[in-house]
């Protein structure tokens, strides 16, 4: 039985569905709608850890992943004057310690791009057994205005007002999904997003010299923390995170990206350290991209035949370093239960759901009382916080915890899927 799949969002997990899905019934018809013009590869370092490199192994990707990870061998916290305050290593893939780096960080767009080239590549492969099936299929520049469900499928409306049937439409657009919002409604959608009280700023500006592998990590007082990373690139991401009460960053959310770089701005303008360089090189910088960090929390992940993919449903918030571990599980899943299911949408969109609520659950338990302490505001606070990432950092010399690399035995097994065992 092949289906006619619809998938909203070229990120990461739309793609990889895409690629799972085809791969186990080359007779699917698969079309992804993105509404950029073209593949939205920005974005900073991500993490790859607990089931992610499995599942890409599985895929056959995990080699040219590991060749386009950067190279970033710990954190340092400095203080105002850039003197180090804690230093922490890497943790390898599957090992749990406190610390910011593990064995496969990879620049976002990097991971987009091998996800998207590669199923390109199989798109080509497979295409020939595709039958009447058109294969995978990319529509760059389009997103759907209006969903409607029908006893034969759920009927799309895309925005320059063509109505196509599906069998199943996907929603892969990121945290703010309107896919969500069209399918459940604008009530619901915005009540799922949980915000962390914390406003973040990514960008790319110049490597100077001297800015060797380790990210650097101060703390500010006023609730704000800069991170930079520098790794093997030529240049450094600076990641600016705040808790402070904006309502001007609130604000500028919805307006142009020149606002929202004047609002960070004035936001960290006395925050010591390289403050200077690194808000000199906001201003230039092209591919700025700010958020207020939040996790998404769904009652239930489809409504009908429009099922929640990633961190349109199940968003768990970049402190975790799990959302996109948590987004190729999704993928994995989903392929995997439509894979075993056949025509029997409903019955896979339900066994997903069951599935899936472990795995969310354990990517989204997160203290926000933790998050708060990490964010002092005084100079006496940021003196006990560094004191105390200081001690955490030698515990965690002298007592790393044993290697954890078997949370591939969580995955449920789906031969179906012909991927590599
Ligand atoms: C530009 C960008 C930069 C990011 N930078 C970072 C980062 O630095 N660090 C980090 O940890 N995480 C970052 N993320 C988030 C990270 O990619 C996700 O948390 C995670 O990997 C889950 O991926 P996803 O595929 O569910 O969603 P995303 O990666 O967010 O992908 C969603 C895709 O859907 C597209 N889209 C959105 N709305 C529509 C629509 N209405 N119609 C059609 N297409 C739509 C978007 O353009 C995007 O391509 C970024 C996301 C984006 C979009």
């Amino acid at each position: 039985m092949s289906l006619n799949v619809l998938i909203v969002g070229a990120g990461i997990c739309g793609p990889a569905l895409a690629m799972l899905l085809q791969k186990s019934n080359p007779k699917h018809n698969i079309t992804i709608v993105e509404r950029s013009p073209s593949l939205r590869s920005t974005g900073q370092q991500i993490d790859l850890k607990t089931q992610a490199p499995h599942i890409l192994r599985k895929m056959g990707l995990l080699d040219e992943i590991k060749s386009n990870c950067v190279n970033e061998t710990g954190l340092e916290m400095v203080d105002s004057k850039g003197k180090q305050i804690a230093l922490f290593g890497a943790s390898a893939s599957g090992q749990r310690r406190p610390g910011l780096t593990s064995e496969h960080e990879i620049m976002r767009g990097d991971l987009v791009q091998v996800l998207y080239d590669a199923s390109i590549k199989q798109d080509a492969e497979l295409r020939h057994e595709s039958g009447n099936g058109k294969g995978v299929t990319y529509v760059f520049g389009e997103t759907i205005t209006a969903l409607d469900e029908t006893t034969e499928g759920v009927d799309a409306t895309f925005f320059g007002g063509q109505k196509k049937r599906y069998d199943l439409v996907v929603a892969a657009d990121g945290q703010g999904s309107r896919t969500r919002r069209l399918a459940f409604g604008q009530e619901v959608s915005d009540a799922a997003f949980k915000s962390l009280g914390v406003h973040a700023a990514y960008y790319s500006i110049p490597r100077i010299e001297g800015e060797g592998s380790l990210a650097r990590g101060h703390l500010a007082p006023g609730r704000r923390m800069i991170l930079t990373r520098t790794s093997d690139r030529p240049v450094t991401g600076v990641l600016l995170f705040t808790m402070k009460e904006s309502s001007r960053l609130q604000a500028s959310y919805q307006k142009s990206l020149e606002d929202q770089k004047e609002s960070f701005a004035e936001m960290f303008k006395d925050a010591d350290w390289q403050t200077d360089r690194l808000l000199a090189g906001l201003k230039t910088s092209d591919d700025f991209y700010a958020h207020e960090i939040g996790q998404i929390k769904m009652k239930q992940l489809s409504a009908g035949r429009v099922v929640l993919l990633g961190d349109a449903g199940y968003c768990p918030g970049p402190f975790t370093g799990l959302g996109t571990n948590l987004c190729l599980v999704g993928a994995y899943v989903l392929a995997g239960e439509l894979a075993r299911r056949g025509s029997d949408v409903a019955g896979a969109l339900k066994s997903y759901e069951e599935k899936m609520r472990p795995f969310i659950n354990d990517c989204q338990r997160f203290s926000s009382t933790t998050l708060g302490f990490l964010f002092p505001s005084s100079q006496l606070g940021i003196w006990s916080m560094n004191r105390i990432l200081w001690a955490v950092s030698k515990i965690s010399d002298i007592f790393p915890r044993s290697q954890q690399d078997d949370h591939w035995k969580d995955l449920p097994e789906y031969p179906e899927l012909n991927l590599a065992s």
